[in-house]
């Protein structure tokens, strides 16, 4: 069996869902495909549950009214039959009706989490309701019912197993499986969801809990390219390793979320990354070989705050770098890079939920300067900490740009440097041009 994944602009038209449906009906092999909502869906969801947590109905109440009429044209050109557009309109009219619902309802995170969720299970029911109009047999899996996540917001692999294979017990005879990307269950039995982005994740856990022979991430662009191509002029990468491929994701590739490739490498299951739009073209695959050695891909991740912490007295005393990543342990806020020096330790984080809770707890320790606005450019390829030149080249190519921290050697295929976001585009293109030549 095997897993699909199409993202939101492969959705997001009447005339993409045709392509889609001609994709997922070739060839014989068992299939169970993620949707993601149609593209922009999320964002306007997101807009209308900001504006309800401002008390803002209005607002919301005209978000809502612009994103229905968005779905009745859509389904407008979706249906080419009198029953497949009633259909269609009853799943949009319920969905609608929920979000109109909302708006009498006072505001809580439970139900921001319950707004966030129309998303995938429109695009679902609606492709749903366009294959059975092409006679494409097919069965609907709720993704609600085994996807769950724990009290620490981990996925539970384990149980997932469970209910996806008790699930797909009932449908034996079946041989397509539509699903939700996305959402999930928390500990509490709540919608909630796998964060943005997080339908890649989805396909990556599903992959892994039912063995999958490949992941499939169909999306806009053909595979993991070498830099941002919204930045730089790019070129796909045929081949990463899982290693390769985390670090990519976990530092700003934004063709993956950034937790999806574990589940897929830690139970050995090839994920593909392929363009909807050019089927045919390679894309890139992801095994656990990297295929060569030598850079492959930059990436960057925005929004990273620099926590430096000096000490004259104690800093070289043992356990102090314990007792100052235990605050960060404690407020579960993850640490990127970390450089020290005889009298300083500068970590970096990406968030600031509880920034002010982790200075406090740190301020017994020495000095703390808090910088935000910063960006990690990540340099990833098998065994580039070792291959000839590398780290000449890199700097030579950066050379006119400050850079704030570098981590080398924590793993043997990342190089990261801690940039001025307002240095971000011109890292990119400056790496691009020395690595790549590009
Ligand atoms: P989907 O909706 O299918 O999940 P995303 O928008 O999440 O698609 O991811 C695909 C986009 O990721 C591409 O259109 C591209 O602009 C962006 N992107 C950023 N970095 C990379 C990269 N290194 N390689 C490929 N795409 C990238
Ligand atoms: N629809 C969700 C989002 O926009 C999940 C995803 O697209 O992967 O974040
Ligand atoms: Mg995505």
């Amino acid at each position: 069996m095997k897993i699909m994944k199409f993202g939101g602009t492969s959705v997001g038209r009447p005339e993409r869902m045709h392509q889609v449906s001609q994709l997922i009906t070739a060839g014989d092999e068992s299939k169970i495909v993620v949707l993601s909502a149609l593209s922009g869906t999320t964002n306007a969801l997101v807009q209308i549950s900001d504006a309800l947590a401002a008390s803002n109905r209005a607002e919301a109440k005209q978000l809502i009214d612009k994103l229905e009429a968005h779905y009745h044209a859509f389904i407008g050109d979706l249906a080419s039959t009198e029953a497949s557009l009633q259909a269609a309109k009853a799943i949009v009219t319920e969905h609608f009706e929920f979000l109109n619902i909302i708006l009498r309802i006072s505001f809580s995170e439970a139900l921001n989490k319950d707004i966030l969720a129309q998303g995938e299970l429109l695009s679902t029911k609606l492709f749903s309701v366009y294959l059975s109009e092409k006679g494409v047999k097919h069965v609907l899996l709720p993704a609600l019912e085994f996807m769950t996540i724990d009290g620490y917001d981990e996925p539970q692999i384990g149980a997932i197993r469970v209910k996806l294979s008790q699930l797909l017990s009932t449908h034996a005879d079946d041989k397509l499986f539509i699903t939700q990307g996305y959402i999930c269950r928390n500990a509490r039995g709540e919608v909630d969801n796998l964060k943005r982005g997080g339908s890649d994740y989805s396909a990556s856990l599903i992959a892994a809990a039912i063995n999958a022979s490949v992941c499939e991430i169909w999306t806009d662009i053909d595979g993991m390219h070498n830099n941002d191509p919204r930045i730089c002029k790019t070129v796909p990468v045929e081949q990463l390793s899982f290693e390769e491929a985390a670090e990519l994701a976990y530092f700003g590739a934004k063709i993956l979320h950034p937790a999806s490739i574990w589940p897929a490498q830690h139970y050995k299951i090839p994920v593909k990354l392929l363009n909807t739009m050019e089927p045919a073209a390679k894309g890139t695959i992801i095994v656990e070989e990297a295929g060569s050695t030598g850079v492959k891909a930059v990436a960057a991740k925005d929004g990273i705050i620099s926590i430096n912490i000096r000490s004259s007295r104690m800093l070289l005393a043992y356990g102090f770098l314990r007792k100052i990543f235990e605050v960060f342990e404690k407020y579960r806020t993850s640490i990127d890079m970390v450089t020290t020096s005889e009298v300083a330790v500068s970590v970096t984080i990406d968030t600031a939920v509880n920034l002010k809770e982790i200075i406090r707890e740190l301020e017994p320790f020495g000095t703390i300067t808090v910088e935000e606005n910063f960006t990690i450019v990540s340099v990833v390829g098998n065994e580039i900490a070792e291959t000839k030149e590398f780290l000449l080249k890199l700097f030579e190519s950066i050379k006119e740009i400050p850079v704030r921290m570098v981590s080398y050697g924590g793993s043997r295929h990342n190089v990261s440097l801690l940039v001025n976001s307002t240095d971000k585009t011109t890292t990119l293109q400056a790496l691009n041009k020395g690595l790549f030549g590009l």
